[in-house]
């Protein structure tokens, strides 16, 4: 009889799996439907020998200082700021706007201040920012907000910004000064030896069972256990009772060439050309050295694994109703990206596990640090 089966090998669910069996001296099993742990953050070495991920490019980033200590536990780390270029007007320029973005693309000499009074000038005041429309023409006007945000919004999500919570472009910064990496967190570093190295020691632990190919849903009857830890789909857990909650997905084309380096930058974004909203290359991540370099790009579609939570104001009603029924099933606990319909970043998903596992010991988030 296992004390915990926990659905999903991803952040969620490696955590709390960890936590339960580390701190807690209880027998986990872990079970995935996929081959591998890891999640959506698994990374493994192609044909080529080349470090990817296969399920995109995921960098991590925090400004917990609680979730980066208790993940170095787990794995050393290699300082990585991450930068992004987008091909606007024939030309790459740093993405998030800043002030080299506008003098570049405009071909003057803004200072930071007399920037400031550019965006001033051309922004068009919204009183209420409901929508991702609303929240960059507000702050930056419609013409930037045209070259680079709504189409790339409409490849990304199918959708309108007009028709999108304010949520998915507040995300996005918009800068005065030259700063031109992609986040400005606290701790920004990536995996030494990558992900799957890390969930590999997270989930050690001689408590921890590991089921991989399988399905809870083919499993659940099978393996006796006393609680239940879900981080796959909430809908899909309540036989999707209130219907299918909306996913976007993507479709990964792979790249090698023979050369050391194919881009001027770690991801170019594509926000008004190809059917690809972006490009990524994968050894500026990894910093490994090879003669060959590997590519993905990012096709969005909507069909496909459940990759993001589409933040609409009637998906999250539809959510509502899949929350209370959460709510109201206390053994079975809810967690992740998809057990809690959110976009949560890694950090946040480390932190959420790490607070469930809190409450359901009882102890202080001091303490489950011990
Ligand atoms: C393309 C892309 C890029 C991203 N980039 C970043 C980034 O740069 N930085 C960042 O911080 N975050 C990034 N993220 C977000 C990051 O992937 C998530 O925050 C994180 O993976 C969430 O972890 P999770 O455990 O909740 O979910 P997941 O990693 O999705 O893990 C859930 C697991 O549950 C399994 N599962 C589902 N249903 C069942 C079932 N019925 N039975 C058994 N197993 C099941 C799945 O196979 C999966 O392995 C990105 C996400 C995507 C899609």
């Amino acid at each position: 009889m296992f004390d915990y089966l926990v659905v999903g090998a991803g952040f969620a669910g490696a955590t709390i799996a960890e936590r339960l069996a580390g701190h807690g001296d209880k027998r986990v099993l872990i079970c995935d439907k996929r081959p591998h742990i890891g999640g959506n953050a698994f990374d493994y070495y192609n044909e080529h020998g080349i470090l990817i991920h296969k399920y995109g490019p995921h960098i991590f980033h925090t400004n917990s200082v609680e979730v980066f200590k208790y993940l170095s536990r787990f794995t050393e780390w290699r300082p990585y700021e991450h930068r992004v270029r987008a091909s606007v007007d024939g030309q790459m320029v740093p993405i998030p706007i800043n002030l080299d973005t506008i003098n570049q693309l405009y071909g003057c000499h803004f200072s930071s201040q007399e920037l400031e009074a550019f965006f001033a000038s051309v922004a068009e005041p919204r009183k209420l920012l409901k929508t991702s429309e609303d929240v960059i023409v507000n702050r930056v006007g419609r013409e930037l907000y045209e070259k680079f945000f709504r189409n790339y919004t409409r490849k990304q999500w199918g959708l309108d910004p007009s028709e999108l919570d304010a949520s998915v472009t507040a995300r996005v910064p918009v800068r005065t000064n030259r700063d031109d990496r992609y986040f400005t967190d606290t701790y920004q570093s990536m995996p030494l030896h990558g992900y799957t190295r890390m969930f590999e020691r997270m989930l050690s632990h001689p408590n921890i069972h590991i089921l991989l190919n399988s399905d809870y849903r083919d499993i659940r009857q099978l393996v006796p256990h006393k609680h239940l830890v879900y981080t796959g789909p909430v809908d899909e857990y309540f036989d999707y009772c209130f219907g299918k909650l909306p996913y976007r997905s993507l479709r990964f084309h792979w790249q090698t060439l023979d050369v050391e380096q194919a881009q001027a930058a770690p991801v170019i974004n594509y926000p008004n050309d190809h059917l690809y909203t972006r490009v990524t290359e994968f050894k500026y991540l990894s910093g490994q050295r090879h003669s060959k370099t590997t590519l993905v790009y990012e096709f969005p579609t909507a069909e496909g694994d459940p990759y993001y939570p589409i933040p609409t104001s009637a998906n999250a009603a539809q959510y509502a109703q899949y929350q209370a029924l959460a709510d109201a099933t206390p053994t079975v606990h809810f967690l992740g990206r998809l057990g809690t319909y959110k976009y949560y970043n890694m950090d946040q998903v480390v932190a959420q596990a790490l607070a469930a596992y809190a409450r359901l010991a009882g102890v202080t988030r001091r303490e489950i640090a011990a």
